[in-house]
């Protein structure tokens, strides 16, 4: 068994992979998928020159000289509601009432705001004043916000390889782009396995444990933008095991993820019917909490196996899978914002690269992290009292309090 860096482990999985297929979808269906395609605005963003705030479409020569003590009355000659076309066009002297959003009137080059005007009522349904008297000067583009502004026509707005958030959909809408190609989401099968493993509603037996890796794992799957399987339980036996990957292969996914059974026990069998059909490597990767990962293929299908200590198995999502399923569903990028924290204790390490659970919040403008307790990695609780992984860089013993750290928010 070979000696792997944390960063060796993931590069050497994630040479294996590459994004999957596309598919054109309507805007309505694209959160949290990854775009399959460059957008280019076909047009200027805001289309037309309009107004940011509720007033007076003005010349800015004609109210240069205007203050409360000498207001400047001027006629009003139109309304311009939000999504109506001005057909007029300004002359000394005139004005237009207009509404947020409205397209601002030929001849006009400024809004003077409702409030620094005498028309004060502005209730739904008042027609505008015959004249207005305005209180304050304006200078040339005041409140309006010009075409194109934000977005030129031609522009390319949004790479292949981006993550649809919700502030990405708006944008798309308001690009006026209604179907949009993105990369299907990836699909896993996902087991566990072990002969002492009862599902969540089962009475406790003398020896047995509740399977939690199947719930956490499945979620965590669904949170990185794929779509799962769950296959159950493969027990500690060739069949059982040999059954559930025959189904994963039944099911045409792009990858297995299983946890546990693939240590070299005498009852871990995954390895074995693996590579009665396919090929498996095991990888001693130099991290904490982690045993070694399992990568290999299953007839042609790629296979991680995972520790099946319920807090390793997260960590070796985090660290190896997240990135995969990324790279998979056509993430440009894959690799993890971490913030810099400050270690409120000592922490000793063993030399390893390690992930430690932790807390980490903001105390004087800076953030803090404290371990939250006891770190053996059967011990869930003290993952869900965190709400960060603390990482220890390989080859460091000691932390000494006041530290800086990075930290992967959780
Ligand atoms: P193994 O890799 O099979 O030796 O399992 C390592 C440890 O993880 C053992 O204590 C198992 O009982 C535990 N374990 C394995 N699978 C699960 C699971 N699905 N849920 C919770 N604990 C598990
Ligand atoms: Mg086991």
């Amino acid at each position: 068994m070979s000696y792997l860096s944390v960063d060796q482990a993931r590069e050497r999985i994630l040479s294996h992979f590459q994004p999957v297929t596309t598919e054109a979808l309507p805007l309505e269906g694209c959160s949290h998928r990854v775009l399959a395609e460059d957008i280019v605005a076909a047009n200027d963003l805001p289309p037309f020159d309009n107004s940011s705030m509720d007033g007076f479409a003005v010349r800015a020569e004609d109210v240069e000289d205007a203050t409360s003590e000498a207001p400047r009355s001027l006629r009003v000659i139109a309304d311009i509601p939000a999504g109506k076309h001005p057909t007029i066009s300004l002359e000394t002297g005139q004005t237009a009432r207009i509404m947020t959003g409205a397209e601002v009137p030929a001849g006009a080059n400024a809004v003077v705001p409702v409030e620094e005007t005498d028309f004060n009522d502005r209730d739904a349904g008042t027609p505008p004043p015959e004249e207005v008297r305005i209180f304050n000067a304006a200078k040339p583009g005041w409140n309006i916000r010009p075409r194109g502004m934000d977005i030129l026509s031609g522009q390319l707005v949004l790479h292949k390889g981006r993550l649809l958030k919700p502030q990405e959909l708006g944008l798309l809408a308001m690009l006026g782009i209604a179907n949009v190609l993105v990369f299907r989401r990836p699909r896993v099968a996902l087991f566990s396995s072990g002969d002492e493993l009862l599902p969540p509603d089962a009475a406790l037996e003398e020896g047995k444990i509740r399977d939690s890796n199947s719930f956490t794992l499945a979620a965590l799957v669904e949170d990185a933008g794929a779509e799962v399987m769950r296959l159950g339980v493969a027990r500690d036996n060739h069949d059982s095991v040999k059954a559930l990957l025959e189904r994963a292969v039944d099911l045409q996914v792009d990858l297995i993820l299983s946890s546990a059974g693939v240590s070299v026990g005498a009852f871990d069998f995954v390895k074995q019917v693996i590579e009665s059909n396919g090929s498996m490597d095991f990888w001693r990767v130099n991290m904490r909490p982690g045993k070694p990962v399992a990568f290999g293929h299953y007839n042609g299908i790629p296979f991680i196996g995972l520790p099946g200590n319920p807090v390793s198995a997260f960590v070796g999502f985090e660290v190896f899978v997240r990135p995969t399923l990324g790279k998979m569903s056509g993430l440009l990028n894959t690799a993890r914002p971490a913030v810099r924290v400050r270690c409120a204790e000592q922490i000793d390490s063993d030399g390893r690269e390690s992930y430690l659970r932790a807390t980490v919040q903001t105390e004087d403008g800076t953030l803090v992290a404290r371990l939250t307790g006891h770190q053996g990695s059967g011990n869930l609780h003290s993952l869900v009292q965190a709400n960060a992984l603390l990482i220890i860089p390989a080859g460091v013993k000691c932390v000494p309090a006041g530290q800086e750290l990075q930290a992967w928010l959780i």
